[in-house]
C-alpha cells in the first residue's frame, strides 16, 4: 500500500491539528502558516494528489468540500466574505500532494494574489 500523505496522517490523528469539522467525505483544520485570520484546509479523506487528478467520479465529492467551505466560512462569523482556493502542480505553487481547499477570510484580500 502507497504510504500516507501528510494529510492522511492528520485525518487518522498521528499528526496533531486544530480540527474544526470532519464529516464522513472530509476533514477541516487550520493552516500551521495562517496567510489570513482564518486559514483552513478542507482536504477529502481519499487522497486525490491534485485538481488535475479529478475525475468524473469526483464530482460530488468536489462540490461537498465547497458546501462545507460555506458552513465552515459561517462557523467562523466570515459574513464579510471570504476566499476558497485550489492550488495545483508546480506553478499554481502547490506543496502538498493531497488535494485541499483553502478557505481563507477575516481580512480584506488582495488581488491579483500575486
Ligand atoms: P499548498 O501549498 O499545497 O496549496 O498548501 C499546503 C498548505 O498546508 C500550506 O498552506 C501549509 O502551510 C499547510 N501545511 C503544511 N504542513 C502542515 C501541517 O503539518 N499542519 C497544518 N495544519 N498545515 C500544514
Amino acid at each position: 500500500m502507497a504510504d500516507k500523505t501528510l494529510f492522511q496522517k492528520i485525518a487518522d490523528g498521528e499528526i496533531p491539528s486544530d480540527m474544526v469539522y470532519e464529516d464522513e467525505l472530509c476533514i477541516a483544520f487550520r493552516d500551521i502558516q495562517p496567510q489570513a485570520p482564518v486559514h483552513i484546509l478542507i482536504v477529502p479523506r481519499k487522497p486525490i494528489p491534485s485538481l488535475d487528478d479529478l475525475t468524473k467520479e469526483d464530482q460530488e465529492l468536489v462540490g461537498h468540500l465547497f458546501l462545507c467551505a460555506k458552513k465552515i466560512a459561517a462557523n467562523e462569523g466570515l459574513h464579510r466574505g471570504y476566499r476558497t482556493v485550489f492550488n495545483c502542480g508546480e506553478e499554481g505553487l502547490q506543496t502538498v500532494p493531497h488535494l485541499h481547499l483553502h478557505l481563507l477570510g477575516g481580512r480584506v484580500l488582495r488581488w491579483p494574489p500575486g
